[in-house]
């Protein structure tokens, strides 16, 4: 009677044992197809298929690129040991067909067992393997192990097999997901580090991208610009400053297959211009409606200035060399009439104003040798140990004196001003220039001082003069090549906007540094250093 309730007892379990196995194949697959990440995935499946086995520890290893097996998750084996696991994975039998999956094991598994166990020093008993398979491939195999003697029975491996069928969706699920996101996280690392400015916008024009460069050009921030239609974060002007993007969407004009180009000038938060091209790709789903629109914004400022420099280049060339040419010929054609007997004087006179055009068509032609020199790098200094400023400015001042009787000069250099290195006819050029300026610049007369100071590594030298001053906002530009302020004076004088470009040019070849203090009405002082050493 004992020996029957026995045997009752025993198949009731054993029953028992088979429902809870399957309820927890079905809980555990839910729970594995809802989980995208491939390394938790990876644990449930094994702490599961290990607790449903009653194993004391397991393995997953998936199979690599290079088709070699690598272990990516494990279960009560301590991590430092799981390289000496490895023979475990050797001679995985591929797989060629379905038909051969009842069939699939490795070779020796339990003996390589025996081996592992005794090198990790772990009572492993039994290990029972299952091929994790998708579509007829061999993804991965999952190891169970037991300590006790017993060993797997054929139920436990059914159970395992059909269990490994959904490990193995999720385990392939997951490894796609990964393999999404690593690839999404690659675009975005491009778009984020692409040099020039790149945007994403929705289909209705709103900012859902808006990458680190186009913060630096525009003076938004990603997070402020995000979520708001690119008209209000991009407010496009044309030269005439008319709101491109108010009166004529550009965005308008996308058609599918064709991008859009359109320039026009943006202003940084603190009133600065730039000038962009921004070149709009749209992209359509399958049934041509407008998913998303990709913009690319190039800063093109520098073209721009480029652009106005060369058309500036060419009416200032064709003005400023017109002009004593055609002065000479005028001359020269004069005085060379057969039918008009000229008096001395007036050939004299003549022939003198020739003579000054002639050179002042010499000095125009070099400065603009030299400001291509300059803009190439190549401007060569001949340098000389001991040019002394005062006695150079000295001989600069009486040069001019005789040219204009409203300016007053005045040198103030302190007696101990000592000798600098540099190239004295180029110090002549500078200091010419600028003197030359104070007096065109300064039309009502008045005062011109030069003077210097020492320190102990650079002397400074100034010329002040009190003439129509300069703007703040214009000074920095002042420098530039070709640069002429746009004051009333601009047509009345001559120049080619060069000659403050040489002076930086010259002084910072000497390792200097040139700069102007200057309010308009209040007369202007221009700076430059040059080192001791
Ligand atoms: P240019 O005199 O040939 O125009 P420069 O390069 O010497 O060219 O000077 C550039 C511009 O800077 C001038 O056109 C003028 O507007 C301004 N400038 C230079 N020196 C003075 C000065 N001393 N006072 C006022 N404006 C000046």
């Amino acid at each position: 009677m004992r020996y029957i309730r026995k045997g009752l007892d025993r198949g009731k379990s054993m029953q028992d044992y088979q429902l809870r196995q399957r309820e927890y194949l079905l809980q555990i697959s839910r729970a594995m197809t809802s989980k995208l990440d491939l390394p938790s995935v990876l644990r449930l499946i094994l702490e599961n298929a290990a607790e449903m086995l009653q194993g004391h520890g397991g393995l997953i290893a998936l199979r690599q690129d290079d088709d070699n097996f690598r272990v990516r998750a494990s279960y009560g084996l301590p991590r430092q040991i799981l390289p000496l696991f490895s023979p475990l994975l050797d001679d995985i039998p591929h797989l060629t067909g379905r038909a051969h999956l009842s069939r699939w094991q490795i070779p020796d598994l339990q003996i390589k067992l025996g081996i592992v166990a005794a090198a990790a020093g772990m009572a492993l008993r039994q290990v029972v393997a299952l091929p994790l398979v998708i579509e007829e491939e061999l993804i991965g195999v999952i190891y169970v192990f037991r300590t006790s003697g017993t060993a797997f029975s054929v139920n436990d491996r059914q159970v395992l097999s059909s269990f490994a069928d959904q490990a193995a969706i999720a385990v392939r699920n997951a490894s796609l997901y990964q393999q999404v996101s690593a690839e999404k996280g690659r675009l975005d690392a491009i778009i984020e580090h692409s040099a020039d400015g790149v945007m994403i916008l929705d289909c209705q024009g709103r900012i859902t991208v808006f990458n680190r460069a186009l913060a630096d050009m525009t003076g938004w921030r990603p997070e402020d610009a995000m979520g708001r239609p690119c008209h209000e974060v991009l407010q496009l002007r044309n030269r005439r400053g008319e709101d491109i993007c108010r009166s004529d969407c550009p965005l308008r004009g996308l058609s599918p297959g064709a991008d859009l180009y359109v320039e026009g000038d943006i202003e940084r938060a603190g009133g600065a211009v730039v000038s962009v091209g921004i070149t709009y790709s749209p992209l359509y789903d399958e049934e041509d409606r407008l998913i998303n629109i990709i913009a690319n914004v190039y800063d093109i400022t520098r073209f721009r200035e480029a652009e106005e420099i060369k058309s500036t280049f060419i009416s200032v060339i064709s003005h400023e060399l017109k002009t004593p040419v055609s002065i000479i010929k005028g001359y020269a054609d004069t005085l060379r009439r057969e039918d008009a007997q000229w008096d001395e004087e007036t050939v004299r006179e003549g022939l003198a104003i020739i003579e000054e055009e002639s050179d002042r068509l010499d000095r125009l032609i070099s400065d603009l040798l030299d400001a291509s020199r300059a803009q190439a790098g190549s401007l060569k200094l001949e340098m000389g140990d001991d040019a002394h400023i005062p006695k150079l400015t000295q001989r600069v001042v009486e040069g001019f004196r005789l040219q204009t009787d409203i300016h007053q000069f005045e040198l103030d250099f302190p007696p101990d001003f000592p000798p600098v290195i540099a190239d004295q006819e180029r110090l002549r050029q500078v200091l010419s220039n600028l003197v030359n300026n104070a007096i065109k610049y300064s039309p009502e007369g008045g005062k011109i001082r030069l003077g210097g100071y020492a320190d102990r590594d650079k002397v400074t030298v100034y010329v002040a003069d009190e003439g129509i001053g300069i703007p703040l906002d214009e000074q920095s530009r002042l420098f530039q090549r070709f640069y002429r302020l746009d004051s009333g004076l601009r047509r009345r004088t001559q120049g080619m906007g060069l000659g403050l470009y040489l002076c930086r040019a010259i002084v910072e070849a000497h390792g200097g540094r040139i700069w102007v203090e200057s309010a308009p009405g209040q007369g202007s002082t221009f700076y430059f250093t040059l080192p001791r050493q």
